[in-house]
């Protein structure tokens, strides 16, 4: 498939709604991936939280990228799509002991571990099975991503990760615990972040943290500085890959690593967001007043990211070459929220016209539901 031209042929014959993946385009980024990171030797890792297709998890895996996994069902899905055990890393603040369990088992590379009872725990299971867990410290580095409060994770008060103040603190912890290593630092400070500067301020952080470490006699092999790498909502069609090129530049600019030490990224939405497609038919239009409504079969249960952050996906009728004229366009959700886009202008819509929802990639099918007891959208790739 060519970006932006779909199938309309084939798009017909399939029950709407249903998500379009483009192939083309997710082997594209996985090389523009592999051919930056390689430049400055960096590890990348996928979150797999951001999609967990089977299909996209064999091709990221078959590119030879790791899997940052954030549940046990993650963790399964990973091993399952083939990802080596050693490349598995399992974050998250509420690991329960059967995950754990799960991913001692199959001797997974990394803990990323988010707080003291979580180190004791992951210490006892270990433990029990006469393991040693590698584990890195996730550390909150109160850095403003500037970006949407809900996906904002960096600042100091938040659920995720160690402050900086409480580290000597759990440096004396570590010492008493003899079934966990430590292996790395891991950071992350938040998503769709397309501002160069705040991975500035965040390799900037990073150093002066190491220089503290090192005073303390602590060495870390790896350094795992997140993801959170934005992407182009607006223009799908213009910028269809993410500027991984300036992003791992900024690293290799500012990040003092350490002899040895091995640098991982764990990206997502700029993986898998623009190689998906939101596909939905016009059911009515109804025209109001002042306004006019486009609405599709698609709902929030297909697609909640406009409902939930506000987020902006670029929306086309793919079927009409009429005027353009503005829509609020709905799904059928008893919602008012389930709102895709408002005062929208696009080509003239009619009763059974495909509309296509750009860069619907990530956060999208993984996060669909059965509210209102609707099927779950059925995925296709072309
Ligand atoms: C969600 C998440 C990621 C991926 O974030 P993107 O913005 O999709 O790149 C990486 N690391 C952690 C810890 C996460 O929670």
């Amino acid at each position: 498939m060519i970006k932006g031209s779909f199938p309309i042929e084939k798009f017909r014959e399939l029950q709407t709604p249903f998500y379009a993946y483009d192939k083309e385009l997710l082997q594209k980024t996985l090389d523009a991936i592999n051919a930056e990171s390689k430049k400055y030797g960096y590890h990348v890792h996928y979150a797999v939280k951001a999609n967990a297709n089977p299909t996209i998890l064999q091709m990221i895996c078959s590119a030879n990228l790791g899997a940052d996994c954030v549940s046990g069902g993650e963790v399964r899905a990973a091993i399952k799509a083939g990802f080596p055990s050693d490349k598995i890393v399992f974050a998250g603040v509420g690991k329960a002991d059967w995950e754990i369990e799960l991913a001692l088992d199959n001797d997974i590379f990394c803990f990323n571990v988010e707080s003291e009872p979580e180190l004791e725990n992951i210490n006892d299971l270990a433990s029990q099975k006469n393991k040693i867990a590698r584990v890195a410290l996730r550390i909150n580095p109160n850095v403003d991503a500037h970006t949407h409060s809900y996906i904002t994770t960096g600042l100091n008060e938040n659920k995720f990760g160690f402050s900086i103040e409480s580290l000597p603190q759990v440096v004396v912890l570590l010492k008493k615990l003899s079934n966990v290593k430590l292996v790395g630092l891991h950071f992350h400070i938040g998503s769709q972040i397309t501002d160069m500067s705040a991975f500035q301020d965040l390799c900037i952080k990073i150093n002066e943290l190491q220089d503290f470490l090192r005073e303390k006699n602590i060495r870390c092999q790896h350094i795992n500085v997140g993801g959170g790498l934005g992407i182009n909502y607006q223009h799908p069609n213009h910028v269809p890959i993410a500027d991984f090129d300036s992003y791992f530049k900024v690293f290799n600019d500012y990040l003092k690593k350490e002899k040895d030490q091995i640098v991982h990224f764990e990206l997502g939405r700029s993986v898998v967001a623009p190689c998906g497609s939101l596909i939905t038919k016009v059911l009515y239009v109804k025209k109001g007043t002042s306004k006019q409504f486009a609405i599709v079969d698609a709902g929030m249960t297909d697609l909640i990211r406009p409902a939930l952050y506000q987020a902006y996906h670029h929306i086309e009728n793919v079927t009409s070459c009429g005027l353009e004229e503005k829509y609020d366009i709905v799904g059928p959700i008893c919602e008012s929220s389930d709102t895709f886009a408002k005062d929208y202008t696009m080509n003239a819509a009619k009763r059974g016209d495909l509309l296509a929802l750009r860069s619907a990639g990530a956060y999208g099918e993984i996060m669909a539901s059965r509210y209102n007891l609707r099927e779950l959208p059925k995925s296709y790739f072309f």
